[in-house]
C-alpha cells in the first residue's frame, strides 16, 4: 500500500523528502488555552529500510499504550472518553450549536489531558455545556455504540459518569501536593485504591531493605488496593492489569526486535517484552541497565512505565513512549558536553563531599522524534534523562537526550507572535534573544539532561526517596541550575558550544522572566503553583531575586503601568545560581526533607496575585494558546505485490480530531475500568 502525497495542511509534500521549514504548517488545532502543532522528522527518508521498519513497529507499541495512561489518570477517563467520541461520532442533533461546540472542546481537551484534568495545572475541567445537554446527547445516539457496562441501560451510563465530568467536588485534582493532607486520598488518580497515605508509605517501606544498595523500584508498576481488607498490588503486566494492552505491545516488540540494528538492540527489546511478561521488577532493572548502555544504535527508543511525576508518592510510574533516532549533526554539540562531564563535575560550586569522583557514562544525545505516546503525548518533553533508579545511574550512567524536531516547532510558531515585545524591558534583551535563544534554549536542554541531572551523589544512608512530595521540584531545580550555572562560564566559549561571552545572558533573561513572571500566564487566578518544573523555575528566579535584593542584581520595574524584570548585573546572577545549586544539592545529598520543604513552599508554589492578574490581562491581549500539544505524523508500510515491505513512507496530514478518534478505534483494547 502506498500512502497518498496528496498534502491537505496547507503545503504540499515532495516525494518521500522532508518538507522544509518555509513549506511547513506546523499549526493544526487551537482550543481553550492549547494550540495543536505538527513536528517535522528531518532526514527519516535517509534511514535504512530496516530503521524505517523498526521505527514503523515501535511507533504501533508506543500508541498502543495510549488508553492505559488514560486509565492510571482516573479509573472513570475512559468510559468517559468513549461516551463523548460516540455522541461527537454519531450525534445527529444540531452540530452548529453552541452547547455542542462547547462538548466538542471539552473532548479535544480531554484528548490533550488524556483525561477529565487539566494536564498542567492538573485541576478538573469545567464543561460549559450543561449536564442535561450531555444527557440529551447519549441518549440520542443509538445504545449500542455507548461504552455501558453489561446489562447497563443509557441512563445508568450518565448516572455513572455525569458526577465525575460536573460536580466540581468529584474527584478535583489529579495529583495532589498540597501540604499537610492524605495526598492519596486526596488525588483523583488510579494509583491506589481504597488505602490511605499512611498504609501506602508503611506497606512500601515494609518492603525496603536500607542495607539492599541496588533496591528495585517499588511499587513502581502496579496499582495498591485493598481486597477484603487485605493491602495488595495488581501488577501491570501481560496476563494482570492493562493486559489487553501490554499484549499488543509486545506484539509490535516482537516484530521489532525481529529487525533491531544489532544485537545488544534486539537484547534491550527482548528484555523490555519479558519484563512486560512478568512484571518483574529486577528483569526491569536489567533492561534499564541494557537500554543505558546502548549507545551505537541510531534508532533508540522509551516504552513502558517511566515517569514518577503523577504519584504523590513518587513510586508508580505513568506509561509512555518515545520512539526516535540520532541527530547525528546536531549530536556533535552533546558529545562535547559529555567528553567533559567530568571537568563540569569537578569544577562545580557544589560541596566536594556530595561530588562524584568519577562521572560514568553521561551519554547525550540530540534527537530526531518519529512518534510520541502515552505520557508524550500530546503534550510532550524537549529533553529526557533516564533510567530513573538512583543506583543504576550511579553505577551505569544515564542516557539524556534533547528533542531537537520539537523545539523547532515551538521555535517556529513562537517567532513575531509579539510576546518579547510585550513583555521584555528593552531592544537589548530582544536582541539578544533573536540572535541567541535558539541556541542557549537547546544548550541549557543539554546542560540540565545530560549533565544536571547526572551530576552529584546521595551520602550512603540517604533514602533516595526521602524527600517525598518535594523530590521532583527539588531534582528539576538541581538540574535547571547546573546548567544555568555553567551557561555564564567562559569554558563553553571556549569549547566552542557559545559563539561570544554575551549569548547567556538570553538564557539567564528568559529562566527569570518566565520563573518570576511569564510563566504565570499557564496559571489560573487564583490558583498556586503545583507542577514540578514550573515550581523550580520559580523557586530558582525567585530565590535569585530575593537574595540578590540588597545589591540590586535583578529587579521588577513598572514602564507605563507595566511591570517588567530588569537583570542588573548578569555575573552576580551566576554566583547566585551558584549559591543555590550548592544548597540543593546538599538539600539531595542528605536528605534533608525539612530543607526541601522551606525551600519550595518559601519561593516555589505561592503566587503574587496582582502580579498574576496583571500578566494574565497583558498575555490575554497576544491571543496565543499558553500550552502547545503535537500529533503525530502517520507511518505507512509499502509493499510490493507478494507483501513483501519494500519502504515506508511518512504523512503529516493528519488533523487531531481524526488522529484521536482513529487511535480510538484501532488502539483501545482496554476494558472501561482496570
Ligand atoms: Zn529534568
Amino acid at each position: 500500500m502506498i500512502s497518498s502525497l496528496v498534502a491537505c495542511g496547507g503545503y504540499k509534500q515532495k516525494g518521500n523528502a522532508t518538507p522544509s521549514v518555509e513549506d511547513f504548517n506546523y499549526s493544526v488545532d487551537k482550543f481553550a488555552d492549547v494550540e495543536i502543532l505538527r513536528y517535522r522528522v528531518p532526514d527519516f527518508e535517509k534511514l535504512s529500510l530496516k530503521q524505517k521498519e523498526m521505527i514503523y513497529y515501535l511507533s504501533q507499541a508506543a500508541i498502543e499504550g495510549r488508553d492505559i495512561l488514560y486509565d492510571q489518570n482516573n479509573k472513570h477517563n475512559l468510559s468517559i472518553r468513549r461516551t463523548l467520541e460516540a455522541v461527537y461520532e454519531n450525534y445527529k442533533g444540531d452540530r452548529n450549536a453552541e452547547p455542542f461546540q462547547q462538548l466538542t472542546t471539552y473532548l479535544k481537551r480531554v484528548w490533550m489531558a488524556n483525561g477529565i484534568h487539566h494536564h498542567y495545572s492538573e485541576d478538573k475541567f469545567t464543561p460549559a455545556f450543561s449536564a442535561a445537554y450531555f444527557a440529551e446527547t447519549v441518549k440520542s445516539i443509538d445504545p449500542a455504540k455507548l461504552p455501558v457496562q453489561q446489562g447497563e441501560t443509557a441512563d445508568q451510563l450518565i448516572a455513572r459518569i455525569s458526577p465525575v465530568i460536573f460536580d466540581p467536588t468529584v474527584y478535583p485534582k489529579r495529583t495532589n501536593q498540597a501540604d499537610g493532607v492524605d495526598l492519596i486520598l486526596t488525588s483523583a488518580n488510579n494509583y491506589y485504591e481504597g488505602v490511605t497515605q499512611k498504609e501506602a508509605e508503611d506497606f512500601y517501606a515494609k518492603m525496603k531493605n536500607p542495607n539492599d544498595s541496588t533496591p528495585i523500584s517499588y511499587g513502581l508498576n502496579s496499582k495498591l488496593m485493598k481486597v477484603n481488607g487485605k493491602i495488595v498490588e495488581k501488577t501491570y503486566k501481560v496476563g494482570g492489569m492493562y493486559t489487553e494492552a501490554l499484549s499488543r505491545v509486545v506484539g509490535w516488540l516482537e516484530k521489532a526486535a525481529a529487525v533491531a540494528e544489532n544485537d545488544q538492540q534486539r537484547d534491550i527489546i527482548n528484555t523490555l517484552i519479558s519484563f512486560n511478561r512478568t512484571g518483574d521488577l529486577k528483569t526491569f532493572d536489567e533492561y534499564c541497565i541494557k537500554w543505558v548502555q546502548d549507545l551505537t544504535s541510531q534508532v533508540d527508543f522509551v516504552n513502558g512505565f517511566t515517569e514518577n511525576y503523577a504519584d504523590p508518592l513518587g513510586l508508580k510510574a505513568s506509561w509512555e513512549s518515545i520512539v526516535n533516532f540520532k541527530n547525528v549533526e546536531a549530536t556533535k554539540r552533546t558529545e562535547i558536553i559529555s567528553s567533559n562531564a567530568q571537568w563540569f563535575e569537578d569544577n562545580s560550586p557544589v560541596d566536594k563531599n556530595f561530588k562524584k569522583e568519577k562521572v560514568k557514562g553521561v551519554s547525550a544525545k540530540v534527537i530526531t522524534v518519529a512518534m510520541l505516546g502515552g505520557d508524550c503525548y500530546p503534550p510532550t518533553p524537549i529533553g529526557i534523562n533516564l533510567p530513573n533508579a538512583n543506583w543504576i545511574r550511579a553505577e551505569y550512567g544515564s542516557k539524556s537526550v534533547t528533542i531537537e524536531n520539537i523545539t523547532e516547532a515551538y521555535d517556529q510558531v513562537a517567532m513575531g507572535n509579539g510576546f518579547n515585545e510585550e513583555f521584555m524591558w528593552s531592544d537589548e534583551e530582544r536582541n539578544r534573544a533573536k540572535e541567541y535563544a535558539s541556541l542557549t534554549n537547546n544548550l541549557h536542554t543539554d546542560l540540565h539532561e545530560c549533565l544536571g541531572h547526572g551530576s552529584g551523589k546521595l551520602l550512603p544512608g540517604t533514602d533516595p526517596n526521602s524527600l517525598k512530595a518535594y523530590d521532583s521540584t527539588i531534582e528539576e531545580a538541581r538540574a535547571d541550575l547546573f546548567g544555568l550555572y555553567y551557561m555564564g562560564d567562559p569554558k563553553l566559549v571556549e569549547l566552542g558550544l557559545l559563539p561570544s561571552n554575551e549569548a547567556f545572558k538570553a538564557e539567564y533573561y528568559q529562566f527569570l522572566m518566565n520563573g518570576m513572571m511569564t510563566q504565570l500566564t499557564r496559571i489560573k487566578p487564583g490558583k498556586n503553583i503545583e507542577e514540578a518544573h514550573m515550581r523550580n523555575r520559580q523557586l530558582i528566579a525567585n530565590w535569585v531575586y530575593e537574595n540578590g535584593k540588597a545589591d540590586k542584581v535583578v529587579e521588577f520595574r513598572v514602564r507605563d503601568g507595566k511591570t517588567f524584570v530588569v537583570v542588573n548585573d548578569y555575573n552576580k546572577v551566576r554566583t547566585l545560581f551558584g549559591k543555590l545549586l550548592a544548597e540543593i544539592q546538599r538539600i539531595k545529598s542528605t536528605g534533608d526533607f525539612n530543607g526541601g520543604r522551606d525551600l519550595v513552599e518559601k519561593y516555589a508554589v505561592k503566587v503574587n496575585p496582582d502580579l498574576h492578574k496583571e500578566v494574565l490581562a497583558r498575555y490575554e491581549k497576544l491571543n496565543l494558546a499558553p500550552y502547545k500539544g503535537f500529533v503525530n505524523p502517520v507511518y505507512t508500510l509499502v509493499t510490493d505485490k507478494k507483501g513483501k515491505i519494500k519502504d515506508v513512507t511518512v504523512s503529516y496530514t493528519e488533523n487531531f480530531v481524526d488522529q484521536n478518534l482513529r487511535y480510538s478505534r484501532e488502539y483501545s483494547k482496554l476494558p472501561n475500568y482496570n
